[in-house]
């Protein structure tokens, strides 16, 4: 079964485009929601966090705290690298598990991650697609999702890799710009995996 990454800088509508994938029965392993997950469930993680930020990184019933590893992390790099060195992987152990349950019929999986070149996951995939969207489109649409100020997007933003890198890594690219039609792009690349695996 083939291994298909998928990214997208934020707002470029990634999820979405999964979710057309997950209509023509493709899997998808959505890394950042899993990674939530498994920040109180992983137990080699949690050591992992806790000797790194603090016992009171948990709270006694096992509740990640939140405000206590982002005011560490928020606005410093070198602590950010250091729970992405922790976390990362973490969910390619969770990705392992989660791939090797699926049916061996299946032709493909995808593994969408916001972080997929940056985290160097995408070494792991057999093919990776890149998601782009128009810079503006992109602040549009995520300062609607999360009712956030168009600064908090571009903060997250800067955070990424820009679309430019990303390119130079994705062996496809599928346009989320609201003029071209993103059902026949996902068709054309599921066509393509399909001739793939034959
Ligand atoms: P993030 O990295 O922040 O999780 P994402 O890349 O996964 O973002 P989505 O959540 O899929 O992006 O899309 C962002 C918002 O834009 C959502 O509210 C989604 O419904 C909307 N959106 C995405 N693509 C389209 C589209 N082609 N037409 C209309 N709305 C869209």
């Amino acid at each position: 079964m083939l291994k298909i990454g998928i990214t997208g800088g934020i707002g470029s509508g990634k999820t979405t485009i999964c979710k057309v994938f997950e209509t023509l029965g493709i899997p998808v392993f959505y890394a950042d929601t899993v990674a939530k997950q498994i920040m109180t469930t992983d137990t080699i993680l949690i050591e992992g966090i806790k000797d790194t930020f603090g016992a009171e990184s948990y709270f006694n019933d096992g509740v990640l705290n939140n405000k206590h590893i982002a005011s560490i992390v928020f606005s410093n790099e070198t602590e950010l690298n250091k729970l992405n060195a922790l976390v990362h992987p973490a969910v390619f152990r969770a990705f392992d598990e989660w791939d090797a349950m699926l049916p061996k019929h299946l032709p493909y999986s995808l593994k969408e991650a916001a972080l997929l070149f940056e985290s160097g996951s995408y070494e792991m995939c057999d093919k990776n697609i890149l998601v782009t969207a128009p810079h503006a489109l992109k602040i549009a649409r995520v300062t609607q999702r999360d009712n956030v100020s168009e600064e908090q997007v571009l903060a997250r933003m800067n955070k990424q890799f820009t679309d430019r890198q990303k390119l130079k890594l994705a062996d496809y690219f599928i346009e989320n710009n609201e003029n071209k039609s993103i059902i026949l792009q996902v068709l054309d690349l599921h066509e393509q995996f399909l001739k793939m695996t034959e």
